[in-house]
């Protein structure tokens, strides 16, 4: 008997049959003796429609409008606000045709909203962050002999007003969720049958793990791997929430993170990552003294642009080339910042090349074997692959390339590795 979250993506609850499946399955673990805490996203797409549902309304407006500022000090953008209300309908209907299938099964349960299910967030629009979960009501349920189903990605703020956690944020309710009632597990169900050693669309020979730990995953996830949120990885590794990511099209057992198992050996490199979602912006000939890269990336940062790898290395003529990745969507703001700045600390041009892709090895083992860059390295050369920038954690091994060659990149290091299955 265990205490158990059950987390549905988008597609696991895209069309009234696969909500039956869904319910089916809660109503199983429930017989075994289980109690289960149900959250649920979006069914299908319905996200993404009802954003063109909002700009197919708005026609006046290219983009979020700053408005006054409500009470207390975060401004409110006025649109974010009910760009909120708006998209938490999607998880709100979802939640209920899942507590309504649930209960066709002869099994209690009855749904929530985020504000209903005690997840209290800043105020934060379309970003928002949860400070804390008041799992009263959901225990509550539990004691009663329902099935809580909670509508992920939303919350209620401090201010009272419905947010929502940003895109994928129910992956974050879930875990969120499951450390508030002190769930066993946390299990993530989506399309694919769980992590595996690189992406099977571009590496056929890739396979799933049957675990990894919570900083393997955190490093993927940060790379590229789009299986689990970042976020929810962070919360859950915070949290000590156990996660087991599986399939709800084949239901078979998936992969478990968890913490490290200081007992078992370590593979030199668990995972290949690939993304394709930056590009790299240079800023050349920058003069060389205190004070320029601050003067470069705080304007970036107030223009909230998540800047990513950076590069710089100084020349012999006292001049700094400096090279970073930002997400593409960030790419037209970030340029006309840094043009900007480059005048001010007379930097010589910038340039920008958005058709990059980073590939990254991760694997806690690396930790202690040396060779591994070396090994990362040649492979790319023999594959004929030029490395742009290079970036490195404790157990992540990055590397920016042409974009074009990143499925010949990915599989080739997958071989090199040692992780194909044949
Ligand atoms: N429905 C939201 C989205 O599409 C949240 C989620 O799916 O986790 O981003
Ligand atoms: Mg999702």
């Amino acid at each position: 008997v265990a205490l158990i979250v059950q987390k549905f993506g988008g597609s696991s609850v895209a069309d009234p049959e696969r909500i039956r499946n869904v319910a089916d399955h809660v109503a199983r673990t429930v017989k075994r003796g289980n109690q289960v805490v149900v959250v649920v996203s979006a069914m299908g797409k319905t996200t993404d429609d009802l954003i063109r549902l909002a700009n197919a309304v708005i026609t006046n407006q290219s983009g979020p409008v700053e408005k006054a500022t409500k009470k207390g000090d975060v401004p409110l953008k006025g649109d974010s606000r009910e760009m909120d209300m708006l998209l938490t309908a999607g998880e709100r209907m979802s939640a209920a045709l899942v507590a309504m299938a649930i209960q066709d099964l002869g099994c209690p349960a009855a749904s929530f909203t985020g504000s209903q299910a005690g997840i209290l967030t800043d105020t934060q629009h379309g970003r928002a962050k949860i400070l804390e979960v008041k799992a009263d009501r959901l225990h509550q349920a539990l004691a009663d002999g329902f099935v809580p189903v909670v509508a992920g990605f939303q919350g209620v703020s401090t201010a009272r007003d419905i947010t929502t956690l940003g895109r994928g944020g129910s992956d974050t309710t879930a875990v969120a969720v499951a450390a508030a009632v002190g769930a066993d597990v946390c299990e993530i169900y989506t399309d694919v049958t769980g992590v595996f050693s690189a992406d099977p669309r571009i590496a056929p020979k890739a396979h799933r793990m049957n675990r990894v730990s919570f900083e393997e995953m955190l490093e993927m996830a940060g790379s590229g791997s789009g299986v689990v949120a970042l976020r929810a990885v962070e919360f859950a590794s915070k949290h000590n929430v156990r996660l087991h990511v599986r399939s709800s099209f084949t239901w078979e057992p998936g992969t478990i993170i968890e913490s490290e198992d200081p007992t078992m050996e370590q593979a030199v490199v668990s995972g290949i990552t690939h993304d394709v979602s930056e590009a790299k912006i240079t800023i050349a000939s920058v003069p060389d003294r205190p004070g320029v890269s601050a003067s470069i990336f705080r304007p970036l940062a107030d223009k909230r642009v998540n800047v990513d790898m950076i590069v710089q290395n100084t020349g012999s003529d006292g001049k700094t080339d400096i090279s970073f990745t930002v997400p593409k969507s960030d790419l037209a703001v970030a340029l006309e910042t840094c043009e900007a700045t480059a005048v001010t600390v007379g930097a010589e041009k910038v340039t920008s090349q958005s058709n990059i892709a980073r590939v990254s090895i991760v694997g806690a083992g690396m930790r202690t074997n040396p060779g591994v860059s070396a090994t990362m390295f040649e492979t790319l050369a023999q594959a004929g692959v030029n490395i742009q920038m290079i970036s490195t954690s404790t157990i992540r091994l990055s590397c920016v390339i042409d974009a074009e060659q990143v499925e010949a990149a990915v599989q080739a290091l997958h071989t090199a590795f040692e992780l194909d299955v044949n």
